[in-house]
């Protein structure tokens, strides 16, 4: 077995929504990023990367290069599941979402479904959790979401 961490942070500014784990939430705030900024999913490519030892999100997705221009970010971790899969297979991924808004919990069920069709496991061996920062630094004040991810892989010997 071997387990990943992955992290990430973007900023969010006016907008029409934003898209976490692959799921559209309607908020009047979106993110910003050179993908489509799906903050989550992009803990989650780190922590299965992290776990295959096979670098981070930047290294195979570099935000200078004009092929990842506004990608669904889902996409990238398809990409990512493809490259690890010949030697590994998931076994769960556990998250958090720290965003003083939108709120997480209502979208739960969806975001799991949504990156377990992608990563090709069953929607109960993924956990997606929400928290506020508690009114505290740039997340408490609505400035930007971040999200935390581990990833278990069990080595296909
Ligand atoms: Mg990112």
């Amino acid at each position: 077995m071997r387990i990943g961490l992955g992290f990430d942070v973007h900023r969010l500014t006016e907008g029409d929504g934003v898209i976490l784990g692959g799921v559209k939430i309607s908020f009047h705030k979106k993110l910003v990023g050179h993908s489509d900024a799906d903050a989550l999913t992009h803990a989650v490519i780190d922590a299965l990367l992290g776990a295959a030892a096979l670098g981070d999100i930047g290294q195979h997705f570099p935000d200078t290069d004009p092929r990842f221009k506004g990608i669904p970010s889902i996409k990238l971790l398809k990409k990512t599941v493809e490259m690890i899969s010949a030697g590994f297979t998931i076994r769960n991924i556990d998250a958090v979402v720290i965003a003083e808004a939108p709120k997480i919990a209502p979208h739960r069920a969806a975001i799991a479904v949504a990156l377990s069709e992608t990563l090709g496991i069953q929607a109960s061996q993924v956990s997606v959790k929400g928290k506020t920062a508690e009114g505290l630094g740039a997340i408490g004040a609505g400035e930007a979401l971040s999200a935390y991810a581990v990833a278990l892989l069990e080595e296909i010997s």
